[in-house]
């Protein structure tokens, strides 16, 4: 046995000495904490194990790398338009609509005539929903990111995960009046049970090529070179306009002054996700 636990430990550290990409770790604050990339582990790696048996893969269900996912699904989990020739790039804004924040974002996006998607969260759908309708009325894509902003891959149950998708799709749905078929999951954090859910609940998982770890609430100009540095024709750029009651996105406001007109200097083009991915957003 001890023996078997070796073994495992051997090969996670083989895998993530082989995988050296960016985790793509999604607003991870105060609410669970920071979660090291190191605790990310393979599923299929753990599958694999012939000595682990399911009841095992089970407790140690843990997040699985979108990069992953993503080649796993390859129709259902999107980072990025990887063959996009025109220098399309797409803002998104993830849990909103927050009363502080959001406003002053589409006053930006507006003065730019930049359209974006945002990520929403059903409780503060509810909550303000004059907000929803103003996201709708500019011209802008909204998308379900659950009800409460779970750790779904916590939860670790499918039912959690219908019933947070499906609240939020019905209070949305009262709002703007068509089905999103647009999701991102809190945190990132899925896996391939998860994804074959979402995917049966008729939705594309959006998850993002450029972090802007604006959550981390460092200053405005860190925090646009993260993203001017990083963005390529085909990106999908992770922002927040939502903040915890104790988080501030005065900052991702004042970087997105720097951000927007400088790639536009640079010749990109900002559309919404569905138009970059040319998917539907709608069911
Ligand atoms: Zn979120």
């Amino acid at each position: 046995m001890k023996n078997s636990f070796m073994v495992l430990a051997i090969l996670i550290s083989f895998y993530f000495s082989m995988n050296n990409h960016t985790f793509a770790n999604e607003d991870i604050h105060q609410e669970v904490g920071t979660i090291e990339p190191s605790t990310f582990i393979n599923n299929q790696e753990l599958t694999n194990l012939k000595d682990v048996s399911n009841e095992n893969v089970r407790q140690l269900q843990q997040p699985v790398d979108l990069n992953e996912l993503q080649r796993r699904y390859p129709d259902i989990v999107f980072l990025e338009d990887p063959n996009n020739t025109q220098n399309q790039i797409a803002l998104t804004f993830d849990d909103g609509p927050d009363q502080r924040f959001t406003n002053d974002i589409l006053d930006i996006l507006r003065e730019y005539n930049v359209p974006a998607t945002f990520f929403l969260l059903g409780s503060r759908a509810v909550a303000y929903p004059e907000i929803v309708t103003r996201i709708q009325n500019e011209g802008h894509i909204i998308g379900n990111h659950t009800y409460f902003h779970p750790n779904l891959v916590e939860e670790g149950d499918l039912a959690t995960l219908e019933r947070e998708v499906s609240r939020t799709e019905d209070a949305l749905y009262e709002l703007i009046n068509y089905r999103t078929s647009l999701f991102r999951p809190p945190y990132g954090f899925l896996f391939n049970e998860l994804v074959e859910k979402v995917a049966e609940l008729q939705y594309d998982v959006i998850a993002w090529s450029v972090d802007s770890l604006d959550w981390q609430e460092e200053p405005p100009e860190i925090i646009a070179n993260r993203v001017i540095n990083e963005v390529n024709a085909g990106s999908i750029i992770l922002m927040h306009d939502g903040a915890d009651w104790d988080g501030n996105r005065t900052n991702t406001i004042e970087a997105l002054r720097q951000i927007i007109p400088t790639l536009q200097e640079q010749g990109y083009n900002f559309v919404t996700v569905p138009e970059l991915l040319n998917i539907p957003y709608q069911k």
